[in-house]
């Protein structure tokens, strides 16, 4: 049976493209704040939707916008679609089902190339959805954070100096 624990969208989406990232996020380093990019992504968030909606937090999940429709929307400021943000929209869904909750619909949009896909629990996703969530769980058990190695998930991370200065 699958061990509960505090997730969120967000640590799958860190899990899936670092997972120093999602130890330093969870062990509460936050830099978040001072990277320009993560602000781009609020001031995208905040011209599309800060008239007609507003953020929502559901117990552990922080959901950019719910719509009356039951449709939930997650923005990136992205160029380009990446499983990782699939997976944490996923398991949106996956959180809501676990609790008996049915009949959202949920999307993922990307402003800066105005594409929208929506996504929707296949018995795969959920698959890879444990394996992910497995995942989370042991790297939250290392007493210290994972090696940071470079990747293309570098280029303007909130944790470049931390981990490469
Ligand atoms: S700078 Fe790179 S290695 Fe360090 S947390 Fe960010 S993505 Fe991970």
């Amino acid at each position: 049976m699958e061990k509960k624990m505090r997730i969120g969208g967000l640590k799958v989406n860190y899990q899936l493209t670092c997972s120093t990232r999602l130890w330093l996020f969870s062990n509460g380093i936050s830099l978040e704040h001072t990277s320009p990019l993560v602000n781009l992504g609020k001031t995208l968030h905040e011209e599309l939707f800060n008239k007609e909606t507003k953020d929502i937090i559901y117990d552990e999940i922080a959901v950019d916008v719910i719509k009356k429709d039951r449709k939930i929307i997650e923005v990136k400021r992205g160029k380009q679609y990446r499983e990782a943000d699939a997976l944490q929209v996923a398991y949106y869904l996956h959180y809501l089902e676990e609790r008996g909750i049915r009949g959202f619909r949920a999307f993922l949009y990307y402003p800066r190339i105005r594409k929208e896909f929506e996504i929707t629990l296949t018995d795969e996703i959920r698959r890879r959805l444990r394996q992910v969530i497995q995942n989370i769980e042991e790297t939250l058990e290392l007493p210290i954070p994972p090696e940071p190695k470079r990747k293309r998930a570098c280029n303007g991370c909130a944790y470049f100096y931390f981990c490469f200065s």
